[in-house]
């Protein structure tokens, strides 16, 4: 039977990015794992009892990785499960919990943590950029060779102080070990995510299979990611179209989050960075910004088109058939209508349960006992094949 986890942290609202390259799927996930509860649902009579094979957690524990104010931190979870449910998790269909409130995650995690190689993580690519960004400012407190400061100020050396004790912390490091945790507590087969995950989902099946390998016994099966195929796999900035669109990056007009009102998503998608070729062409390597734009409007459309499965060159001939008369500012009114349209009703689901903190926090509680449950199960063969029963 399969099992399908994957999570979210609660560092902002979610973005297009996150609902094209993994919430969508999501839905789509549960609707098929639960079909007679998909269809009364549709059909609004009770859904018949099933045990659970499908969990979404919001990743609290690994929000922690960087600096979290509490009562941001706090509003932050809260404003995620609302964006979630808006999206169309169903409790009746998938079980939605709080990482932290589920304490196996942490207890698997130390486990594996001892079993896993340093050089398995410091290899991770998000680890590496991490260090790249903050090594210049470390070389400069070396000093000169004279054996006086840089010339930095006091302000610049407490502010690298407060950047490299905040970012490179042990948790930085490790977290994608905590990840394969979250996963195989479950026994997890199938866990969807964006593209930006694909390194962190293998380093999961390098520690399911040595953890099998070391204690003999097939105690986790090894998971598979689904990552959407070309067209939505990774959404990219609309400042800088090279770079992924994230929720941690500090531009707003970086991104469009799900509860924008059309007004700011009409706004960022007009001043998105494009170029000053005439006509739109679908051209990844030399156009970056028209064709993230492109993406995202794919991803969207409603006609159902498989752009998904086509080959680059189909993909450059449908799109210059389609749009290559047409200016990069008109296009942008196609993307926004289109994005507009799919966001406004999540929107207002969002803007209607943020007013339901009750019921929000029992679907929340409800889904915490479920995946106790499930996760003690695993726990407790994990405990006596390590000698700790
Ligand atoms: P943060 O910057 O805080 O890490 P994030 O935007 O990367 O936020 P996450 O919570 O880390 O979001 O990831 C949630 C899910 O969204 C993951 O499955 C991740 O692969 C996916 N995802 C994140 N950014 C993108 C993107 N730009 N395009 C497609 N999928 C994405
Ligand atoms: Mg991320």
């Amino acid at each position: 039977r399969p099992v399908t986890l994957s999570g979210i942290q609660p560092t902002g609202m979610p973005h297009l990015g996150n609902y094209i390259g993994a919430l969508r799927n999501w839905v789509s996930l549960q609707d098929s794992a639960q079909p007679a509860q998909a269809a009364a649902a549709a059909a609004g009579t009770a859904a018949p009892p099933s045990p659970p094979s499908v969990l979404y957690m919001l990743a609290d524990l690994h929000s922690l990785t960087v600096p979290q104010e509490p009562a941001r931190l706090r509003a932050s979870i809260r404003d995620l499960a609302c964006a979630l449910l808006a999206c169309g998790i169903r409790p009746d269909a998938s079980v939605l919990f709080r990482q932290s409130r589920v304490p196996q995650h942490a207890e698997l995690g130390w486990l594996l943590f001892c079993r896993s190689p340093v050089s398995w993580v410091s290899r991770m690519h998000q680890w590496r950029a991490k260090l790249q960004l903050l090594s210049v400012p470390e070389t400069a407190l070396d000093g000169t060779a004279d054996g006086r400061d840089a010339g930095l100020s006091d302000q610049d050396i407490g502010s690298i102080a407060e950047t490299v004790a905040g970012s490179l912390n042990v948790g930085l490091l490790s977290y994608p070990i905590l990840q394969a945790a979250d996963i195989l507590v479950y026994r997890a087969t199938q866990v969807p995510v964006g593209e930006d995950q694909a390194q962190h989902l293998h380093l999961t099946s390098l520690i399911a299979r040595s953890f099998n390998a070391h204690y003999g016994k097939q105690i986790f099966p090894v998971p598979q990611s689904l990552i959407p195929p070309t067209t939505g796999k990774r959404i990219m900035s609309l400042r800088v179209p090279t770079a992924k669109m994230s929720k941690s990056d500090p531009a707003e007009q970086s991104r469009i989050n799900i509860d924008d009102s059309p007004d700011d998503i009409r706004s960022k998608i007009r001043r998105a960075t494009t170029d000053s070729v005439r006509g739109v062409t679908y051209d990844p390597q030399s156009r970056p910004g028209v064709t993230n734009l492109l993406h995202i409007w794919m991803s969207l459309e409603p006609s159902g088109t498989k752009w998904e499965s086509m080959s680059q060159e189909e993909l450059a001939e449908q799109v210059s058939a389609r749009f290559g008369a047409m200016s990069n500012q008109d296009f942008k009114n196609v993307v926004t209508d289109v994005v507009v349209g799919h966001l406004t009703p999540i929107r207002g689901e969002i803007l209607r349960l943020r007013k339901d903190a009750a019921y929000v926090e029992k679907v929340l509680a409800d889904g915490e006992a479920q995946a106790a449950r499930l996760a003690e199960r695993t726990m407790r063969d994990v405990r006596r094949a390590v000698g700790l029963a």
